[in-house]
């Protein structure tokens, strides 16, 4: 008797436990765009680790204890790729020692190898061009269509490392796709006045938003990629934009706005500070609001 209770007792610790009978994949996303869409595809099958907020800039984040944690145990990465995660990415990998989410494993999928990138570098990259991304620019998730594309890689890959979960991947993909193609029509429709229009921005962080809206960035606040704006190159800007019909200065949460305040008194251009990821501002809660309030705030 005591015997068969042990053995039920043990049972139910066993089904209780996560780790077994209902054992979840551990997802690991760099950025809350990446998180959100892995929570589209995985549904409830999948526990997923965000490693940076909207308000963090992803290019200087450090390899803090907490994230290596949670790399030891990651199934699968979701990451941008194309050196944008360079700073810290590569010794979180080198230190968890998880084979499986190496870059080219089965658990590993860096964004920007299933997209065409833009900003290609045709020259070769040294230290006085400042903190480029010598592959092309990684800042890829602003394209609607390009997280279409990731939908499609992200269930594939969950298919392959929980099989068994497969069907339910595969359908909350086709159910996103449905759902995402319509908002894409929706928003190419709202955003169709806005072809043309020129802005500045602080970093080349909106290349993609503004080559799907054909949009065009006349001016960066920064002198050089990662390099913050200065007096010298602010009144540069201001000097190469006059006589332009400048709708807006676009900046990211993260972004300083000290420099953008400036030339938006001196240039009379409004600031758009827009969510640039999943969490950027209070109407941002997913993917789908974070494109409808980019739209909004871009009118
Ligand atoms: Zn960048």
């Amino acid at each position: 008797m005591k015997k068969l209770s042990l053995m039920i007792l043990t049972l139910g610790v066993l089904v209780a436990s996560p780790s077994f009978a209902f054992a979840k994949t551990n997802i690991f996303a760099c950025a809350p765009e990446w998180g959100a869409l892995a929570q589209e595809i995985g549904g409830d099958k999948v526990d997923i680790y965000t490693a940076s907020n909207a308000n963090q800039d992803i290019h200087h984040m450090r390899a803090k204890p907490s994230l290596l944690a949670a790399m030891r145990k990651a199934d699968l990465v979701i990451c941008s790729g194309a050196s944008l995660e360079i700073g810290w990415l590569p010794i979180l990998l080198n230190k968890a020692g998880n084979n499986q989410v190496q870059e080219g494993g089965i658990g590993s999928v860096m964004a920007s190898d299933y997209v065409p990138l833009l900003d290609v570098m045709q020259e070769k990259a040294d230290r006085s061009m400042g903190h480029v991304h010598p592959e092309g620019n990684p800042h890829i998730h602003l394209d609607p269509n390009n997280i279409l594309f990731l939908s499609k890689v992200i269930a594939e890959r969950l298919s392959e490392i929980d099989a068994s979960n497969s069907s339910a991947y595969q359908s909350n993909q086709v159910s996103f796709e449905n759902s995402w193609t319509q908002a894409i029509a929706q928003w190419d429709n709202e955003g169709s006045h806005l072809k043309g229009q020129q802005v500045v921005v602080y970093h080349k962080s909106w290349t993609y938003l503004l080559n799907w809206l054909g949009m065009e960035a006349v001016a960066s606040l920064e002198p050089k990629p990662g390099i913050p704006p200065n007096a010298s190159h602010l009144k540069q800007v201001l000097q190469d934009i006059e006589g332009k019909n400048v709708k807006a200065i676009l900046i990211a949460p993260f972004e300083n706005e000290k420099g953008a305040k400036w030339l938006s008194e001196k240039a009379n251009i409004p600031i758009i500070k827009l969510p640039f990821t999943v969490g950027g501002n209070a109407q941002s809660t997913d993917l789908k609001t974070m494109f409808d309030d980019t739209l909004q705030r871009l009118k």
